[in-house]
């Protein structure tokens, strides 16, 4: 088996940044790219990423960055890692048709917002139910739309869309938020435009076969169903760091995020970590390209010292 110098986990904007930064130093990187899309692959219009005047579609985004690399010598594999193994000074990845080693490996492989689970909100999905605000709260300027959840993810999607919506309504299921008390009272304070639902569940996002129309909750205390018209659903009830393959391999966080230094390092030497899998905070496209890019300068330094200190 040939050991490379870089294996990529996560072909979203962050893996295709260290793809393309890899590639260029001649590292032939290859990248594996999951089953499940990565986040920009499900937005829609990316308004915010620099250099985009009138914007970017998100699956367009993603796309080229991926083509950039290839130009370079990337090679993308579209397998799912099943597991991943640290050897003595090097790092086995096993996919289900094959078994690949490397001297580094970064780690992309970002964070899952996540879903309510409910009746027709995975037909709805890009056709009024977002998970980013940031991303889609343009596309809302005088609507009417409901933010899901109670956490500063609520507060913070509800004070964006204020920007743009005529109405905004969050539903929370319990009768207190879990937000942080300034990012509650800076929404108590814009009673003029949101409004809050306590106590309450959704059950169902109704839509027109097109975009959704509306959403029907139920009041967990009462048992109470009611509909509630609305143009989008916003949902903010927190995000999973896919880091399953690695728990117990490199350092998690409390909520089981990677940690990494400030040059994207994580506690193993040899293993970087770029985008969203270590980030809790931003979790913007800007920001996983700018880790992906550090991710790979790292691990080109890391190969340059192996072979420095003949351990090549
Ligand atoms: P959180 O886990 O903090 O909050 C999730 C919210 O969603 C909770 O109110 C929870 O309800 C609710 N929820 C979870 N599952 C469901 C469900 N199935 N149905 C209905 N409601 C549900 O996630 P966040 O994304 O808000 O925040 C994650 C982290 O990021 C936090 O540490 C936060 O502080 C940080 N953050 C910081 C920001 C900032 O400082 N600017 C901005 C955004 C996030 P319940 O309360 O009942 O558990």
């Amino acid at each position: 088996m040939t050991l490379k110098d870089v294996l990529i986990i996560g072909g979203g904007i962050a893996g295709n940044t260290a793809a393309l930064y890899t590639a260029r130093a001649s590292l032939e990187p290859t990248v594996f790219v999951g089953l499940n899309p990565d986040q920009l692959s499900l937005t829609a219009m990316v308004e915010n990423f620099p250099g985009f005047i009138n914007g970017v579609l998100g699956p367009e985004l993603v796309g080229n960055a991926k083509k950039q690399a290839e130009k370079f010598g990337a090679t993308y594999i579209n397998e799912n890692v099943e597991s991943f193994e640290i050897n003595d000074g090097a790092f086995t990845i096993i996919t289900a048709d094959k078994t690949y080693q490397s001297r580094t490996v970064i780690i992309a492989t970002g964070a899952s917002a996540r879903f309510l689970g409910v009746k027709g909100e995975s037909d709805y999905i890009g056709k009024g139910v977002s998970t980013c605000a940031t991303c889609d709260a343009a596309f809302y300027r005088d609507r009417e739309v409901v933010v899901i959840g109670g956490g500063d993810s609520a507060m913070e999607d509800s004070s964006v869309l204020y920007k743009f919506a005529k109405k905004i309504t969050i539903i929370h299921r319990r009768n207190e938020f879990k937000a942080s008390k300034i990012m509650q009272d800076r929404i108590f304070g814009l009673k003029d435009k949101i409004g809050i639902v306590w106590n309450s569940a959704v059950e169902e996002i109704i839509g027109n076969g097109q975009f959704v129309t509306g959403i029907k909750i139920k009041n967990v205390e009462t048992g109470e169903l009611s509909e509630l018209k609305t143009d989008g659903v916003f949902l903010a009830i927190g995000h999973d760091a896919n880091t399953k393959l690695f728990a117990g391999k490199v350092e998690l966080d409390q909520q089981n995020y990677i940690i990494t230094d400030k040059r994207a390092r994580t506690s193993v030497p040899g293993i970087f970590a770029a985008g969203d899998v270590a980030d809790p905070t931003f979790r913007q496209a800007i920001t996983s390209a700018g880790t992906g890019c550090a991710a790979a300068m790292e691990a080109e330094k890391y190969i340059e010292n192996l072979k420095a200190n003949k351990k090549y």
